[in-house]
């Protein structure tokens, strides 16, 4: 059979428009999902991200982000896996990552810390009320997969929560462990000390790949060089004001050249920049507002 130029051109482009729309089926410009490890996989939706684990008796997912991108995900959810959210598991309570939760919980048990609840309760949060809550642990398993759900301190907030699928060996962590980047603005609603503490504990803790609420995936030993990150500025800050430095005379002078690559510190940027923010002076400044408001008695 002999095919000519534009026969075969007219079937690439037929081709290339029927993978397209079979492309477009799991992503959109704003949300897609990806697998990472066995059947646990990561919804994103703008950027935020969240993981969800399929198991032959439903799903467990973790933050519905908002109500927009949950109705996304449960209908992606039901066309690609054919099966419900049995568990629904929030990270912390802070409203970008856990609203929405009542998209799932016609079929879901919505999973999270005590303290998590009684804000979501307080501060009346648009998302489902947990049904289910823990101080310290709590493990579920569906299916044959297994979540361990572990308080490890006050940090970013003061009820945050790891999800650590041991199978598959993948810890979801949201807003206190960013990899390789400064820590996000001026440390508002945070704990700096028990924050250190709690990386420290997540350290000991047994995976090998960290999935973050935002940004790319990493390893265990992002951890690490984000805690030594947190105790290099806290270290760094402190000096500074013991030698009676104002806070401006800071941003101008504190330099940690071994994160200078990372997104967020470089102090001489645009702001606005959402690709490369300008959060490392912000960090000082909440770095500096904590040591004293915290200020030890000699
Ligand atoms: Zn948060």
């Amino acid at each position: 059979m002999k095919m000519n130029r534009l026969t075969l051109a007219s079937l690439l482009t037929v081709l290339f428009l029927a993978f397209g729309a079979i492309w477009t089926l799991a992503q959109d410009a704003d949300r897609d999902i990806e697998r990472i490890a066995g059947e646990v996989y990561r919804f994103r939706n703008k950027f935020h991200y969240s993981v969800f684990a399929v198991t032959p008796e439903g799903i467990i997912a973790t933050d519905p982000i908002n109500a927009e991108a949950a109705a996304w995900l449960k209908e992606a959810l039901q066309r690609r896996f054919n099966q419900p959210v049995k568990y629904l598991i929030y990270s912390h309570e802070h409203p970008d990552h856990i609203s929405g939760g009542e998209v799932f919980a016609d079929t879901a048990i919505v999973v999270a810390h005590e303290r998590a609840k009684a804000k979501i309760v307080d501060e009346q949060r648009r998302t489902a009320i947990p049904h289910l809550t823990f101080t310290d642990r709590m493990r579920i398993e569906l299916g044959g997969t297994t979540v361990e759900l572990s308080y490890v301190g006050r940090n970013h907030s003061d009820n945050s929560i790891v999800m650590r699928f041991p199978k598959e060996r993948v810890l979801f962590a949201v807003d206190f462990i960013p990899i390789e980047t400064v820590a996000f603005r001026d440390f508002h609603d945070a704990y700096i000390e028990e924050w250190i503490d709690s990386l420290e504990r997540v350290e000991r803790m047994d995976f090998d790949i960290l999935a973050p609420g935002h940004g790319r995936v990493g390893t265990r030993d992002h951890v690490r060089q984000f805690r030594e990150y947190m105790q290099d500025l806290h270290r760094e800050v402190l000096k500074h004001a013991r030698a009676g430095m104002s806070l401006e005379e800071m941003q101008q002078t504190i330099r940690l050249p071994k994160y200078e690559k990372w997104l967020g510190y470089q102090s001489d940027n645009n702001p606005n920049n959402p690709n490369n923010p300008n959060w490392f002076p912000m960090n000082i400044a909440g770095m500096y507002r904590y040591i004293q408001n915290h200020r030890r008695p000699n």
